[in-house]
């Protein structure tokens, strides 16, 4: 009864989890044809990451940077299954994955178990907290599409408050004073971001309040961006302080309050700094049904960053049954889009030279069981020669293309691969190139429109700044 999967017995299953960079590229490019597929994830669309900053000020339309994953499967040479459910057991023995429905909503069946000859697994990571108290309480986080959309109901909120009649103007600087936690890359991109709203709309919509306004970074190491050259973190931060945005270096956040965080100084001492907004942006760990599939095969799994995988991806002590992409495994590479989709599509190549292979070695059996003639001899010989050549897999190699961040004013910064060195570039001309490369990295016609549209949107009519 119900929706059946896809069910060709001469054909493996292949089970994809997750919907992000890594198994939207991957799905990008496999040939269908060669398994049974299906898709497991939580979201049935894939988040263009990059551009979610964009989305909790209101410069972009949330439906805008996401692509229904269906409407990726629904192009390809066979059906793909795909279920929104979350995986919440693999068990690498029997080869099987459990998962579950999550959502709001529930039938009454709502979770189940089944079988998989290879797994992709690419479920990405989750917030880091670090269990510091309050974090998840009191503090919006940048990760998923609801977080940009809570953030920017949060922070219109502190605005209209900040203009209710009779605030206090200590009030008022509280509810405006918008903290961001975390100088990676997603947090610089989100000052930036916040800055260009307060600069471009809210001087026309609340000019009474503009000038009570105030964003501070808190970051605990010595620097921001650590993996941008320094010269490109010194531009950073002085594009910050002409853009009055302050930033706290050596300084850790201790607790979130509702009105307040609790500052650690670079000299050890203690301060509760009053604020209207808290964003999270401090990093990423692993989800729980990846660390429940590592405990799965403590020998070879003992790696607290991630799964380990060899050189073509293989999640090592698996037998080459399942493959780890993207955020959830630890390479030598940073856990960025730009790995996890040049990764997926190595898979890609990888699983249709294994179908290949499989197919060989299937008709090969099948050769060997009939009686011995001269013709199944000669193809014998013929499949047992193709299948050496399907043997080895060529390992992945990640090619970098260059580090991208936006950091608000029509300003980013970009260090790219030149010739054996690398370029450091930052300011209005790199931010056209910014704009330009993530317009063109979108995976849709139907969404650089969307993007496209919007950024025209705001130039001509400013940011939405109704509250939903
Ligand atoms: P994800 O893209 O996170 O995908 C994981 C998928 O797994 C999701 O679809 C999720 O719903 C699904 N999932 C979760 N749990 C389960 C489960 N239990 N079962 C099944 N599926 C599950 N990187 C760059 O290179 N350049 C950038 O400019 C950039 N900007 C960023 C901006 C922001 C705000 C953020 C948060 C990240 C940014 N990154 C950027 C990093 C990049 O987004 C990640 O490295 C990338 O998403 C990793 O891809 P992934 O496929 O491993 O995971
Ligand atoms: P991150 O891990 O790069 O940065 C988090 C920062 O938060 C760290 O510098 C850490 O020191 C700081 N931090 C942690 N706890 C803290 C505390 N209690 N108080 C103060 N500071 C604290 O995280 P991210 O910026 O979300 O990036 C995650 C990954 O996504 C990275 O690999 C990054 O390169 C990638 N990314 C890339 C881009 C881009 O290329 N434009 C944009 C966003 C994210």
């Amino acid at each position: 009864p119900g929706i059946q999967l896809p069910h060709d017995p001469t054909k493996k299953t292949l089970v994809i989890l997750g919907s992000g960079w890594g198994a939207t590229s991957l799905l990008n490019s496999l040939d269908t044809a060669d398994y049974n597929v299906i898709v497991i994830s939580p979201k049935n669309y894939f988040l263009f990451t990059p551009l979610l900053p964009s989305v909790a000020v209101g410069t972009l339309n949330p439906r805008s940077i996401i692509q229904p994953t269906r409407y990726v499967t629904r192009h390809k040479s066979r059906q793909v299954a795909v279920i929104e459910a979350s995986a919440t057991e693999v068990d690498p023995e029997r080869k099987t994955v459990t998962f579950a429905d999550t959502s709001e909503i529930q039938g009454l069946v709502s979770t189940t178990t089944v079988p998989y000859d290879y797994l992709v697994f690419a479920v990405g990571a989750e917030v880091q907290t670090f269990n510091i108290p309050g974090v998840r309480e009191n503090a919006c986080f940048m990760k998923e599409l609801e977080d940009a959309e809570k953030m920017q109901r949060r922070f219109l909120d502190c605005l209209e408050s900040a203009a209710f009649p009779g605030q206090s103007q200590a009030e008022i600087n509280r509810l405006l004073h918008m903290v961001v936690v975390g100088g990676g890359p997603t947090g610089i991109e989100l000052s930036g971001e916040l800055h260009d709203f307060l600069e471009e709309d809210l001087k026309s919509w609340f000019p009474e309040l503009a000038n009570s306004v105030h964003i501070t970074l808190v970051e605990a190491l010595p620097s921001v961006l650590p993996s941008f050259s320094k010269q490109l973190i010194d531009y950073t931060e002085s594009t910050f302080k002409a853009a009055k945005i302050d930033i706290l270096t050596k300084t850790m956040v201790k607790e979130v309050r509702e009105k307040s965080v609790i500052l650690q100084k670079p000299d050890k001492s203690i301060v509760e700094v009053p604020c209207g907004l808290v964003v999270w942006a401090a990093g990423n760990k692993l989800r729980q049904v990846t660390r429940d599939l590592m405990d799965k095969l403590p020998e070879h799994q003992t790696n607290k960053r991630g799964i380990t995988v060899d050189d073509c991806l293989r999640m090592v002590g698996t037998n080459g049954s399942i493959f780890a992409i993207g955020d959830c495994s630890a390479t030598s590479y940073a856990p960025t889009a730009q790995v996890a989709s040049q990764e997926g599509s190595y898979l890609a190549r990888i699983l249709g030279q294994i179908a290949k292979k499989d197919e060989l070695e299937l008709r090969l059996q099948t050769l060997q069981n009939q009686p011995e003639t001269e013709e199944s001899k000669t193809e014998i010989d013929s499949v047992a020669k193709r299948l050496v050549k399907l043997e080895k897999l060529r390992p992945f190699r990640y090619s970098h293309q260059g580090s991208l961040a936006y950091i608000g004013s029509d300003r980013a910064i970009a260090d790219l691969p030149f010739f054996n060195g690398n370029l450091a570039t930052g300011g209005v001309a790199t931010y056209l190139f910014w704009r330009s490369a993530y317009i063109s990295t979108l995976f849709s016609l139907r969404n650089r429109t969307l993007v496209a549209t919007d950024w025209l949107k705001v130039k001509l009519f400013g940011r939405d700044v109704s509250r939903e």
